[in-house]
């Protein structure tokens, strides 16, 4: 009887370097590395074909370097429980080895499901940290620290070898149809796997990022201006930690250059650190409060909003029909590639938000869906934050008109997205309402901006003014607010341009 197996099973971590689950079962004995498509998870209301689509072109490459080592991915479709007690009752398993996952209400269902399961058998299930995000956190004090600590370990190679396992084949990554996901539009979608990701990650520290602080703001420009990282950490192709050391060891070269251009790289590349660093920031308060994904942070923000969607307002939204044309060239390309820049992202959260008044659940669902680099933990974050249910953030409501003018002023971006209005000359082009032309086919505006401002800062800030808001406020801060100083709710920060947060 060949020896017990030591099971890696990947997860949001689809690569072989610095992957400590893999570098240590290989120490304890013969390693199947283990890769579950659940089909259960893919019935979930915030997947989608283009993030299965990415994650399949991960799944060949790692598949690859790990047929190199000597044994290949072993993907199977099913619950994780069952191919487990497949894998066990078969070959026999040593020991579970993965990283921590902070997922969303299903996976960590889950993982409950599989703790108990290995608990049953016996089995050890070694989760290791993957980045900065902590589990069990008592305190948030030291946790930037922690961070900066974490990413300075070295990286960990793979192992040399893994010997292989006979009698345990691969089945076929299923179809779209398989899962039961259709076609969504994804018609520019980012490559997956790894090459791509450290490709996106050279280029970007090599000088493609020197204008990143300007450009990314900018939903055109920041398109090849930011990193492109996004969908490659969520899914792990490349590891936070390679992505900080090459940052930080660029940063040290380039501050022995005097060049103007070395210079706008070095000062992009600090706030680029920072990003990343913000990357775990949110992901931990998911990590913490799990409810997040499902309810509003603060108590006092609850049932503002109706329960469901108005389907029509849902759909105009959706689908760039609004008539405000910044605003649906933005969720057009949204759909076209899987991807859209941070500030972009903020103002069609805070249009559904606040000028529709839409649930921010369902409308943080067709957002999920739509991101190629759907993370849970930043996502489900952020849309409470764009949505004032944090009680913690500065409310924040964007006009997709001044956003229109100041982010594509020559009109490339509505022209590109929204051909409905190729008659409207330029200076009408953010407002076409204005324009006597008119554009037959293009929608009139749903709602009256301005109007749906004032309404919705009267919601909130009356809800805010809740007897018992600021000690809730006070309660939240402390559990999930770093700890550098940044301005807190009380202390509004001014309008700069720069994103307010790291709340
Ligand atoms: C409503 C809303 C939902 C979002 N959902 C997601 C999501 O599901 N997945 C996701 O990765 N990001 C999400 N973001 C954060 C941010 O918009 C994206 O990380 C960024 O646009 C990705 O592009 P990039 O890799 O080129 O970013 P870069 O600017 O090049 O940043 C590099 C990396 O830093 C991290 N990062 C950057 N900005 C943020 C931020 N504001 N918060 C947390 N981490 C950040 C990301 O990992 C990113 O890949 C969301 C933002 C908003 C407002």
């Amino acid at each position: 009887m060949p020896a017990p197996l030591h099971v890696v099973w990947f997860k949001r971590d689809l690569r072989i370097q610095d992957h400590r689950p893999l570098a240590q079962a290989a120490k304890h004995g013969p390693v199947l590395p283990l890769y579950v498509v659940e089909p259960g998870l893919w019935r979930e209301p915030d997947a989608s074909a283009r993030q299965w689509q990415f994650i399949a072109q991960c799944l060949d490459e790692l598949g690859r370097d790990l047929q190199h080592l000597g044994q290949p991915l072993m993907v199977r479709v099913g619950t994780v429980v069952e191919v487990l007690e497949a894998v066990r009752q078969s070959h026999g398993i040593d020991a579970l080895w993965s990283h921590e996952e902070t997922g969303n209400g299903w996976t960590f269902a889950r993982d409950k499901a599989v703790a108990a399961w290995a608990r049953v058998q016996g089995l050890p299930w070694h989760e290791l940290r993957q980045h900065g995000v902590q589990r069990r956190m008592v305190s948030r004090n030291g946790w930037a620290n922690a961070w900066d600590r974490q990413m300075s370990e070295p990286i960990c190679d793979p192992p040399d070898a893994l010997a292989p396992v006979a009698g345990l084949d691969s089945q076929p990554l299923p179809s779209l149809a398989e899962l039961g996901l259709a076609d969504d539009g994804c018609i520019e979608p980012q490559a997956g796997g790894r090459r791509a990701g450290l490709d996106l990650l050279d280029s970007f520290l090599a000088g493609r990022g020197r204008n990143y602080r300007r450009e990314m703001s900018n939903p055109l420009a920041g398109a090849t201006g930011c990193s492109r990282l996004s969908p490659h950490l969520a899914w792990g192709t490349v590891a936070m930690r390679e992505a900080a050391q090459a940052t930080w060891s660029r940063l040290r070269d380039l501050k022995t250059e005097s060049e103007p251009a070395a210079k706008a790289l070095r000062a992009s590349l600090i706030s680029y650190s920072g990003r990343l660093h913000w990357h775990c920031h949110f992901i931990q308060k998911l990590e913490s409060e799990p409810s997040l994904e499902f309810r509003e942070l603060h108590p006092a923000l609850r049932g503002l909003r109706p329960d469901a969607a108005d389907p029509a307002l849902l759909q105009a939204w959706a689908t760039g029909r609004t008539g405000y044309p910044f605003l649906d060239a933005c969720m057009r390309s949204l759909t076209a590639t899987g991807w859209l820049n941070f500030r972009m992202r903020a103002m069609v959260m805070s249009f559904a938000s606040y000028n529709l008044w839409l649930p921010w659940r369902e409308t943080g669902l067709h957002l999920a869906r739509q991101f190629t680099d759907y993370e849970p933990g930043i996502h489900w974050s952020q849309v409470q934050m764009q949505s004032g249910t944090t009680g913690i953030n500065a409310i924040r409501i964007y006009s997709v008109v001044k956003q229109g003018y100041d982010q594509d002023p020559a009109g490339v971006f509505v022209r590109r997205w929204v051909p409905e209005l190729a008659d409207v000359p330029d200076q009408h082009l953010q407002e076409p309402w204005n324009f006597n032309g008119g554009a037959s086919d293009y929608p009139e505006r749903i709602v009256d901006m301005k109007a749906t401002t004032a309404a919705a800062k009267d919601k909130i800030y009356g809800a805010r003014r809740d007897s018992g808001f600021k000690a809730a406020s006070g309660e939240i801060l402390a559990k999930h607010g770093s700890r550098k100083g940044r301005p807190s709710a009380a202390k509004p920060k001014k309008k700069t341009g720069q994103m307010e947060m790291d709340l």
